[in-house]
């Protein structure tokens, strides 16, 4: 059995309409509404394995929220490859800013458009259709590939955060991150933490401001105190090639934090969060001493003002895996075989699933799929057909030559 065999047996017609159909099954998760989860569409995905003859199981990880994994092959002496795909999207925002509808899954020039075409129902359905090819054309698999579409990645990561507990996670002995990478080997994640800084001050009228302490005041101080915290984090961090360096960026405000907002208050407590990425290096304990550094300078700076923070999804450190890894060295060759080229390799910008299975698990992941790096969460987003196809025979490649 050669690889072109395994390869003929990819049918890029299907791999295409699996994508269009996926992104036709909106899964933007709504919480309130128990509607708008990822059931549907991981219902697709169960119903698309099970016909295909993968071993199917399904796992709730909240109401109407199931993980879903298929396999192939049994890990008997040799190893577990997982395939992972989450089925959760972000929000298609205002519909009339797109050109084409959001959930349409139009093709033009050679791109099929829509939420999640690119994050991440490609890398999915080129996941899918490439270990249906392998089983399809009974190539010889020494141990287990599994394909994991997993819920929520794009909020806690509870799907994630569940695999990870069970006995077939704990099996796992590395994963492939289908997230569009433009099909680059990513060794690298950035890191993150959102820092929840709640600044307790003393109520007071407006019109005597001495009366009181102002968390705001103090709140911009922070703010302000932030470009001093990146500036550390670079230092702390190392500079990686792939990856930008730490940044710290405040995304939330909220003043006051409780209560009625009222023109002529000073609130007791005002809170902001920071969206703080890193670069592989610290541990948790520097990135910690880092931030409560920050909020002590302040709070020196304003008497009375008392600061805490809190992690809102706790440490989820930068990820790098060596170069020299099997994992690595199989998809190295494998997209030798699937495109005629050498790799290009990359990081990726922001933290994922794998990032999850790195850290509690200890396995080896890359992040490689189909789609524009900077293209997800935007309206029009996309994907290549051309960079689609190629993902699959990338998978195909690098699956097989880690598990024979
Ligand atoms: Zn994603």
């Amino acid at each position: 059995m050669s690889l072109e065999d395994v390869f003929a047996a990819i049918d890029d017609d299907e791999l295409i309409s699996l994508t269009r159909e996926l992104v036709r099954i909106p899964s933007v998760v709504r919480p309130g509404d128990p509607t708008a989860t990822e059931a549907a569409v991981a219902e697709r995905v169960r119903a698309w394995l099970a016909k295909e003859g993968f071993t199917v199981d399904v796992q709730e990880v909240a109401p109407g929220r199931p993980n879903v994994l298929g396999w192939i092959g049994e890990k008997g002496e040799g190893r577990t490859l997982l395939l992972e795909g989450h089925t959760d999207v972000v929000t298609e925002g205002d519909a009339a800013e797109w050109s084409r509808g959001p959930f349409s899954a139009d093709v033009v020039d050679g791109k099929i458009y829509g939420r999640g075409s690119a994050d991440m129902k490609s890398g999915l359905a080129a996941a899918m259709v490439a270990a249906a090819a392998i089983k399809r054309s009974g190539a010889a698999l020494r141990g287990r590939l599994i394909v994991g579409a997993l819920v929520d990645e794009e909020a806690d990561m509870i799907g994630a955060r569940h695999l990870a507990t069970t006995a077939i996670g704990r099996e796992l002995d590395a994963a492939i991150i289908c997230e569009p990478e433009q099909n680059e080997l990513c060794l690298e994640q950035r890191g993150v933490v959102w820092a929840r800084v709640s600044v307790r001050g003393r109520m007071a009228h407006g019109a005597m401001p001495e009366a009181g302490v102002n968390p705001i005041s103090a709140l911009a101080e922070l703010i302000r105190q932030s470009r001093v915290l990146e500036r550390q984090l670079r230092a702390l961090c190392r500079r990686s090639r792939y990856l930008r360096p730490p940044t710290v960026t405040p995304t939330i405000l909220h003043a006051p934090a409780h209560g009625v907002p009222q023109s002529n208050v000073i609130p007791s407590v005002a809170e902001a969060t920071l969206d703080i990425r890193l670069t592989p290096g610290p541990d948790e304990q520097a990135i910690q001493d880092a931030i409560d550094a920050a909020c002590r300078t302040v709070a020196a700076r304003f008497p009375g003002a008392t600061i805490e923070w809190k992690p809102v999804n706790g440490f989820r450190l930068a990820t790098e895996v060596d170069r020299n890894e099997s994992l690595v060295q199989a998809m190295v060759k494998g997209t030798r075989q699937a495109t005629g080229r050498a790799p290009r390799f990359g990081g990726v910008p922001g933290s994922t699933d794998g990032t999850i299975l790195r850290t509690t698990l200890g396995i080896p992941i890359v992040t490689c799929g189909p789609g524009n790096r900077f293209i997800p969460h935007q309206v029009n987003e996309h994907v290549k057909v051309r960079e689609l196809l190629e993902a699959a025979r990338i998978y195909v490649a690098s699956a097989l030559n880690f598990l024979q």
